[in-house]
């Protein structure tokens, strides 16, 4: 049996030990209804304003700020609705975001362009990058809200967060910021950031899945999202997942107490891994060299299907991602990638490889001999490697 080497923590993470001994009481001990008025139940309720007033702390928000939801697609949902038919209210009806967000930032857009909004989609630079300047210059009288990634999933670029929402703040328009790549891996403060709105997962650092916030400013009217119920003030009905809310409080305190010292040994470990790869001929870093998260790996190999170096990989124990779980699967090639300007032909030959601290070094050196001895294996049966190396077509990278 090969050993696993998993090296895909930007689709998920494993839980961290003390997240999964935060889970257990709940599971039996406490188990009470967080709205229940007898004891078992206020007990519940304790743990809950605990746990809430926990990932304030993590975030440099205040307690009544924090809303919880069954994750990152539910809080950006969430967020972007609330704004946009706050702003609609007004006659508001203009949205502004970037071209290479996650789905569930995306896909709500693209619904709300069928209800009458218009969305201005900022356009990426090659590495992934916007300016505070273009959001300026995209805001209009009628805008309802900014929303713009905080990191991006796929190719791990850090964007300008705080000056963004300086902007924003100066224009006076709220401002969302999907922070699921970013919380428990980097610095992330609401307050020194300008963010008015944030929403975060726990099991992209070590929490259990189905679990994540919604920050919400509290000067900023936030609207309901679930009906049939008060939990959460009213905004987001439905019985608190406890258990998954204590562990994700635990989780994310654990990451915010070790976050400097994890990121140095992800940005080591990263590095080789770039190091490494980048000798294969026609490869590809994708996304920015510097303002990067610490785990994030993206490349692409001229000449290669991305869906069969993932399978060869898999043979040899590497768990890693073409790009975003949610695309793979589907042959269309990333839309980030395409944002970044890659050809389509480019786009289909990309790895993404992301790490958590506990991965090693002996494990990135197993992984730059089996991608270099996979690409090669790869490109010495494809066709339009061939026509590549006779000179037929030009390479692209
Ligand atoms: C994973 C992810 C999400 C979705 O979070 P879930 O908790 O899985 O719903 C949203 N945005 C980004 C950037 C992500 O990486």
């Amino acid at each position: 049996m090969t050993k696993t080497i998993y090296v895909d923590n930007a689709a998920t993470t494993a839980m961290s030990d003390r997240a999964i001994e935060a889970m257990k009481p709940y599971l039996k001990e406490i188990y009470g209804n967080p709205s229940s008025l007898h004891g078992v139940g206020q007990r519940a309720k304790e743990e809950l304003e605990s746990a809430r007033a926990a990932v304030a702390a993590c975030l440099g928000a205040e307690r009544g700020e924090i809303y919880f939801t069954s994750g990152g697609s539910e809080a950006d949902n969430q967020a972007i609705r609330s704004a946009a038919y706050n702003g609609a209210a007004k006659g508001k009806r203009h949205l502004i975001s970037t071209n290479f967000e996650h789905h569930a930032v995306l896909h709500t857009l693209k619904k709300l362009e069928g209800e009458r909004f218009e969305v201005t989609y900022l356009p990426v630079d090659q590495n992934g990058l916007i300016t505070p300047a273009q959001v300026d210059e995209a805001i209009r009288p009628d805008t309802a809200l900014v929303t713009v990634m905080y990191a991006n999933n796929e190719v791990g670029t850090i964007l300008p967060i705080r000056d963004i929402g300086a902007v924003c703040r100066r224009r006076k328009v709220p401002f969302h910021t999907d922070a699921v790549q970013a919380v428990g891996h980097i610095p992330v403060d609401v307050v020194a950031d300008n963010i008015d709105m944030l929403s975060l997962s726990a099991h992209k650092f070590h929490g259990p899945k189905g679990v994540g916030v919604l920050y919400c400013k509290k000067s900023l009217p936030l609207r309901t999202f679930i009906e049939g119920g008060a939990q959460e003030k009213g905004k987001r009905a439905g019985t608190e997942n406890l258990a998954g809310i204590c562990s994700m409080a635990a989780a994310l305190q654990e990451a915010i107490a070790h976050l400097y010292e994890n990121m140095a040994k992800e940005e080591l470990l990263r590095d080789m891994l770039i190091d490494g790869l980048s000798i294969i001929p026609h490869s590809k870093l994708n996304g920015d060299r510097v303002k990067r998260l610490p785990g994030n790996v993206n490349m692409c190999f001229e000449g290669i299907e991305g869906e069969s170096l993932l399978l060869l990989l898999d043979q040899k124990g590497i768990c890693a991602s073409s790009g975003s779980a949610c695309t793979s699967g589907s042959l269309d090639p990333s839309h980030v990638l395409l944002a970044l300007g890659l050809k389509h032909e480019v786009a289909h030959g990309s790895l993404r490889l992301s790490l958590c601290p506990d991965n090693t070094e002996e494990e990135m050196k197993y992984i730059i001999d089996g991608v270099k001895e996979v690409v090669s294996y790869l490109r010495s049966i494809s066709p339009v490697w061939e026509e590549l190396e006779k000179g037929q077509r030009p390479h692209l990278i």
